[in-house]
């Protein structure tokens, strides 16, 4: 049997404490992220949803307001059941961590998941979201909360792409960080991936010749993406059965990637939802 570690409850006054200064530091440097494998989400909303789902906690910081608030004393006796420190903080030491003046009353500091290629399975009925160097993170924010609207099994970036830890990106998923498994392939390892793909490869291209509603898409659907400025690798392009397009009237380029990514997934569920 797994013995789990009991947390704990301190409270922290001074902006110079060390777990301030670490919090500070993970949600404004990449680096930090990589090296701790920590990330930051804001708000009781987000913290409900990793308890939930099952992510480890290890910071739970709490202003005056989730004193009161039964829901925020719920989530920190969980957490601190499961191994947690609970940091008790005034708003402005809570101001401090998050760099805002209007900071939510509860921040918690999460271990990161990431799936490896090998666990990147394809249940039959479902869509994978494989995006090409995501650069903006509201984008993949929106695009991670959009595949768990419509019961997608997960999101995987290729090459660099835009930290999905991010303060920014996490705020954008609206939770579905917690429910929605990601993993990261360099352009190799998503090649391999995509040539044994048991169902349709679909990638989203402004030259396509495909209208989006046309295919028969075969489950389990890999729906590919191509990058914001850039589009989709050339190197890349021979690795997806079909190019789909998206029509368009008027003078716009390009459809935003989030929205393109919408557009195409839910004429891919098509079938799979109903109100
Ligand atoms: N300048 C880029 C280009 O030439 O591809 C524009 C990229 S667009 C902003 C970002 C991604 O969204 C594209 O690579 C594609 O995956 C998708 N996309 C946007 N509009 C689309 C459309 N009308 N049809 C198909 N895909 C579209």
């Amino acid at each position: 049997m797994t013995e789990r570690r009991q947390g704990a409850v301190k409270q922290i006054t001074s902006h110079s404490n060390p777990i301030v200064k670490e919090i500070k530091g993970l949600v404004s440097q990449r680096k930090h992220r990589s090296q701790s494998g920590l990330f930051v989400a804001e708000g009781l909303k987000l913290a409900t949803d990793a308890l939930d789902a099952g992510w480890t906690v290890r910071y739970l910081a709490l202003g005056p307001e989730a004193r009161d608030n039964p829901v925020a004393q719920k989530a920190a006796a969980t957490a601190k059941a499961r191994g947690a420190l609970i940091l008790e903080v005034s708003t402005a030491v809570l101001g401090a961590m998050t760099r805002k003046d209007n900071p939510q009353m509860v921040v918690g500091v999460y271990e990161q998941q990431l799936l490896s290629a090998d666990q990147i399975t394809v249940p039959g009925s479902t869509v994978w979201v494989a995006l090409d160097r995501v650069r903006d993170p509201g984008n993949l924010g929106t695009i991670i909360r959009t595949v768990d609207a419509v019961g997608g099994a997960g999101v995987i970036l290729v090459g660099e792409c835009t930290d999905p830890f991010a303060v920014e990106t996490v705020r954008a998923t609206m939770g579905s960080l917690f429910h929605v498994p990601l993993a990261k392939l360099s352009k190799d390892a998503f090649k391999g991936l995509a040539e044994k793909w048991p169902g349709t490869v679909a990638a989203t291209h402004l030259k396509g010749s495909v209208d989006y509603r046309t295919p028969d898409y075969r489950d389990p659907v890999l729906l590919v993406m191509g990058n914001e400025q850039k589009g989709l690798e050339e190197d890349l392009v021979p690795a997806c059965q079909t190019l789909i397009r998206i029509p368009q009237v008027g003078e716009a380029d390009s459809l935003n990637l989030a929205v393109a990514t919408g557009v195409a997934l839910y004429e891919i569920r098509r079938k799979h939802l109903e109100l």
